[in-house]
């Protein structure tokens, strides 16, 4: 428990019309009280109607919430009060609260507090701000499964199945003179690979949520002037790339980030792909081959009035295997036939579109969900993990592995024992239960003030 209180706005600062002032700590209902005119009706979570009142001035009319330490978010004594949504009256509320002694709270430091009073574990304090950051569909649901304790759950079971193959492991040592055999080194090799296994499938969940949380890149590509800036516009619905008609404008990387079926989307306008005139031109296009190499899916735009060009034949080449959309634009000009005949023709399965009058979208809306979701069925159970809690978890593959192979060529007991120790006290930084504070501090920094 701290000795200090702290307090900060929990909502944004801009005119709106509510916002949350939170404060915590043990003078938390002492200066609530003093500072509130209906101060007789406080009391453990009940909402009161009243004045904030310093100095004899009235700075707004509120709503007060006490709750009782341990019964709150901090696992303290807090208040949180609901005023009006003007920064000037939430930073006047505040003042009167810091002139009682109560001081400006740090980035995080509600969530910290309540992970130091056992309130939440370090997977549960980090999906919180994983939630309030989140920009999918997907994103939201990975924070709120994680802060029901998703992650935290699977690597609590794996702690506990290697804590009691520990004990065995020991109680074969301090019974060795007896000749008890508690776990046989064949059996507990066993029991290693399945830990092992649920190890390497975590990680996996965890490396996929990381993918999932940065979103997945998908870039638009193709010859100038077939339509990637138009089409990248009709995708996003806004008007922000640079249309014109002079080959190579899009100079430069355009990048957007929107959601298709809950997926966090990374789109990317890229600079046409031709023959180099000037530096500039010649920067954006090696960066557009760059930026193929690492996006997950291309949207190949190809011109229907020119059909599919040697140029175009070059570009496609370069994809080496990528997933490949591949797009036939202006067949406002042309028709929709003339897809089924290059289709045909060339080989490729073409989406016809016209960026121009919007014809065909759906249909590429749908070609795109349809890729997203082949991409994203390993994302469906993944965790939200940073690479601190990915770092973790390599470490303690490696280290399983070690250990499995120590019981092929009959270590000691006590060595295992030991490394069995190191590894369950490895897993426990991921929820915090070991954590040093300058990591913990990193952490919580990234949070911000009043959470
Ligand atoms: P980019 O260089 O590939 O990004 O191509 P732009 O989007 O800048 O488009 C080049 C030119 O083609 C512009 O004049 C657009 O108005 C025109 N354009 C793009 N899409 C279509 C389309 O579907 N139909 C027609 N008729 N013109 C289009």
């Amino acid at each position: 428990m701290f000795n200090d209180t702290i307090c900060a706005p929990a909502s944004a600062p801009v005119n709106s019309s509510l916002a949350v002032i939170r404060i915590s700590g043990p003078d938390s209902y002492r200066v609530a009280s003093f500072l509130f005119t209906n101060n007789r009706k406080i009391s453990h979570r009940y909402a009161v109607y009243g004045s904030i009142l310093s100095d004899g001035e009235i700075l707004d009319d509120v709503i007060l919430v006490y709750y009782n330490g341990p019964h709150s978010f901090t696992g303290e004594d807090m208040v949180e009060i609901f005023c009006h949504g003007n920064p000037l009256v939430v930073s006047k509320i505040m003042r009167a609260f810091f002139k009682k002694g109560i001081r400006p709270a740090g980035p995080g430091e509600f969530s910290q507090r309540a992970f130091l009073n056992g309130k939440i574990d370090l997977t549960g304090a980090e999906a919180i701000n994983s939630l309030i950051n989140a920009r999918s569909d997907w994103e939201i649901k990975a924070s709120i499964n994680q802060m029901h304790g998703s992650l935290k759950n699977e690597i609590q079971k794996l702690r506990e199945k290697i804590v009691i193959l520990k004990a065995d492991i020991e109680a074969g040592i301090d019974f060795s003179d007896q000749d008890i055999e508690f776990v046989s080194y064949g059996s507990a090799s066993e029991i290693m690979n399945e830990i092992r296994n649920s190890l390497s499938d975590i990680s996996m969940r965890c490396s996929a949520g990381d993918k999932a949380s940065r979103g997945l890149d998908l870039i638009l590509a193709g010859r100038p002037n077939v339509g990637k800036s138009s089409l990248m516009n009709l995708i996003l619905n806004e008007e922000r790339a640079i249309v014109s008609d002079i080959p190579g404008t899009t100079r430069d990387l355009i990048r957007e980030t929107i959601q298709i079926s809950g997926i966090r989307i990374n789109l990317t306008d890229t600079a046409g792909i031709c023959q180099a005139g000037d530096d500039i031109e010649r920067m954006g296009i090696e960066r557009t081959r760059k930026k193929i190499e690492d996006a997950s899916i291309v949207l190949m735009v190809l011109d229907a009035t020119a059909g599919i060009t040697a140029d175009d034949k070059l570009i496609i080449s370069s994809f080496n295997g990528k997933k490949v959309l591949f797009i036939l634009n202006k067949i406002d000009i042309t028709g929709i036939e003339i897809a089924e005949e290059l289709s045909m023709k060339e080989g490729y399965s073409l989406i016809p579109v016209s960026a121009k009058n919007g014809t065909g979208f759906s249909e590429l809306e749908s070609a795109i969900t349809s890729v997203i979701s082949g991409e994203f069925v390993d994302y469906r159970n993944s965790f939200l993990a940073d690479v601190r809690v990915l770092n973790i978890l390599d470490l303690s593959l490696e280290q399983t592995a070690g250990i499995v192979s120590m019981f092929g060529i009959n270590e000691l007991p006590e060595i295992i024992a030991f490394e069995l120790n190191e590894l369950t006290d490895r897993l426990a930084e991921i929820t915090g239960e070991i954590t040093p504070d300058d990591i913990l501090g990193s952490i919580f920094s990234r949070f911000c003030i009043g959470k």
